[in-house]
């Protein structure tokens, strides 16, 4: 089963933030034992205030509101920052956490959305302003530390900075070449079978086509259409019909080769296009699919056999069938004689 949710730009947002809470639990808990090794107990009691908040936010995510989570992490957030920095001044680089804030808002807010968008802009604004505001008035620290420690911070603090930041971009480089791939299969593929739709069907036809215009070597293509499926319906019931085309399809594939196309054009009509295969290859590989399709018992959901037959009509490139468009068109009319002449079999036409 294929991951699902990456076309929902929500879901990404809840696993940013999921994310991010964990992170910040640990660093927090990190933090601590700082400050503990330090003494800095006022520093401690702050954090211990502060941390059952992000709990919250965590418990409002579970229960969906995931809007007021991301604003009251990004609130809390700001102000524990802003405490860190009032209890140790600016010399442990502590402001450069500030850094993280636009990071974040990007990867939070939906910015289609205006409320969101004004969420983003007011947090990045805070961030900016509380940045440059402690650069310039340089409050005076509560706690004395060595210039060692006040070093080590620093560094520290870059480095997470510069860490989360890395990772915020990667993750939203991630869903976004995850959410790209869920978009390139629901625009190629047919939801029901798995194969090539229609669309994908005629654009790699059309590149066959020219790729065996240049080189100059067969190809062929099968319309196929079961026959009296809409009695199977009428019979059977539409999610047995859906069972029908499924494997349907299955079989086809046992009998195809990975370079060729197969797709569902519509309902119950499909196409195979057989590059490097002439006429005669295609009628085998045809004939074979017929006797599949007839041998075959799909077993519907009641537990009884359904049996069905397949119509297939075949055209092959020639001078007089150029293009795709008459390719199809010539098989259409063999499926059509296919058709007229009883259905389950296999008719070539020869252009
Ligand atoms: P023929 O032998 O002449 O091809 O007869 P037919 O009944 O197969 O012909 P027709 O093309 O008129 O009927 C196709 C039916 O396929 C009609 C429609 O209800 C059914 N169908 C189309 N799409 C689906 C689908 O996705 N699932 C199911 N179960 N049935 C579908
Ligand atoms: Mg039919
Ligand atoms: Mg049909």
């Amino acid at each position: 089963m294929k991951k699902k949710g990456y076309i929902s730009t929500d879901n990404f947002r809840v696993r940013a933030l999921k994310v991010s809470l964990v992170f910040t639990y640990i660093l927090c808990a990190l933090i601590s034992g700082v400050y503990l090794y330090l003494g800095a107990y006022l520093a401690l009691s702050m954090i211990g205030l502060v941390t059952p908040f992000y709990l919250w936010a965590w418990i409002l995510v579970k229960q969906g509101r995931t809007l007021t989570a991301r604003v009251l992490f990004l609130v809390v957030l700001t102000a524990h920052l802003t405490a860190a920095i009032l209890l140790f001044s600016t010399a442990t680089g502590f402001h450069y956490y500030y850094f993280i804030l636009p990071t974040t808002t990007g990867l939070f807010f939906n910015h289609n959305e205006t409320r969101q968008r004004y969420f983003a802009g007011f947090f990045f604004l805070a961030a900016l302003v509380l940045f440059l505001g402690f650069i310039h008035s340089n409050p005076p620290s509560y706690y004395t530390l060595t210039a060692q420690w006040e070093n080590l911070l620093r560094i520290s603090s870059g480095f997470m900075t510069m860490l989360t930041i890395f990772a915020g971009f990667t993750f939203i480089a991630h869903e976004i070449l995850m959410s790209n791939r869920e978009l390139f299969r629901l625009a190629t593929q047919d939801p029901l079978t798995g194969i090539f739709n229609r669309r994908e069907f005629f654009i790699r036809g059309e590149n066959e086509i020219q790729r065996n215009t240049r080189y100059n070597t067969p190809l062929s293509l099968l319309m196929m259409d079961i026959d009296f499926f809409k009695r199977i319906n009428d019979t059977f019931g539409h999610a047995n019909g859906d069972r029908v085309l499924k494997q349907f399809v299955h079989t086809c594939q046992t009998q195809t080769r990975s370079s060729d196309i197969f797709a569902r054009l519509g309902g119950e009509e499909f196409a195979l296009l057989l590059p490097e295969s002439g006429p005669e290859e295609a009628r085998l590989t045809a004939e074979r699919i017929r006797q599949e399709i007839e041998d075959q018992a799909v077993s519907s959901d009641s537990g009884g056999d359904i049996y069905i037959t397949v119509s297939i009509g075949i055209s092959a490139k020639t001078v007089k069938t150029p293009t795709l468009e008459r390719m199809i068109h010539e098989a259409d009319s063999a499926l059509y004689l296919a058709k007229s002449m009883g259905r389950n079999r296999v008719v070539l036409t020869r252009a």
